[in-house]
């Protein structure tokens, strides 16, 4: 199975590489590792490395490039996915790692009227967001940023189609599948899920009044995570 390590862009220099304290330490005392084996190590910036090890301790990884390709693991469609916080950090956790494995590019964590969550712990969304993107081979690191209330969200997205995934008691919305069906294949798109409690009225009002469109996802109602995976799906 291969094993692939990350290190940062700043690591890299010509054809030489180092690894980071954490990364060597693994690739030392877990892989077990030693001088001339060979390596994958990706730079979360679609940068993916073939590398032979040239010297190795539990502390560092030093090793010579021998092989750079770009974007490996990466899919040329967009996919961005505004995902409400959720009162318990692990569901939310949960779908990070997920949306990693099933190629997304980025995700806004969203504060909605119905939120009850504000924050996130950026180190521990770095660290889920790097060890999937290693698990999976990538060499992209899922994009993130600060939670963001919906109207900030809608603001930075300009054009692009915008699919808000609301459960709704009649069947008067569109099944998400009919909609990308008819929308042919988009370069970009963005997924809305709510929380716990769902969107609003107000809300869903505003994001369709934006140009936003609602979708469904079937007639059961989904748990937030479930439904945002089923919709990177
Ligand atoms: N408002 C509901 C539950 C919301 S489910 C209640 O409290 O009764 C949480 C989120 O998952 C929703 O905001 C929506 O984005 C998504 N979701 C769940 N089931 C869905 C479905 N069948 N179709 C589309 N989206 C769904």
């Amino acid at each position: 199975m291969t094993t692939y390590f990350y290190t940062p862009p700043d690591r890299i220099h010509g054809d030489r590489l180092t690894l980071p304290p954490d990364e060597a330490l693994h690739a030392f005392r877990v892989v077990r590792h030693r001088i001339g084996d060979e390596i994958v190590v990706v730079d979360g910036e679609g940068g993916w490395y073939r590398v032979v090890i040239e010297g190795i301790d539990a502390r560092q990884v030093a090793g010579r490039i021998a092989e750079r390709r770009k974007e490996v693991g990466e899919p040329a469609f967009r996919l961005r996915v505004g995902m409400a916080l959720l009162k318990q950090e692990k569901r939310f956790s949960n779908f990070l790692e997920k949306a990693t494995e099933l190629g997304v590019a980025e995700v806004i964590p969203l504060v909605t009227a119905r939120t009850e969550k504000q924050s996130i712990r950026p180190a521990r969304v770095e660290h889920i967001l790097q060890a999937a993107m290693k698990q999976c081979l990538r060499s992209r690191v899922v994009a993130t940023s600060e939670p963001r209330a919906l109207d900030a969200l809608m603001a930075i997205i300009g054009d692009e189609l915008v699919l808000v995934c609301h459960e709704s008691s009649d069947a008067s919305s569109d099944a998400l599948l009919d909609v990308l069906v008819r929308a042919g294949t988009p370069p970009a798109l963005t997924l809305l899920v709510g929380p716990e409690g769902g969107f609003t009225d107000a809300e869903v009002a505003r994001l369709t009044a934006a140009g936003a469109r609602v979708v469904s996802l079937g007639e059961r109602r989904l748990r937030a995570e479930t439904a945002a995976i089923a919709a990177c799906a």
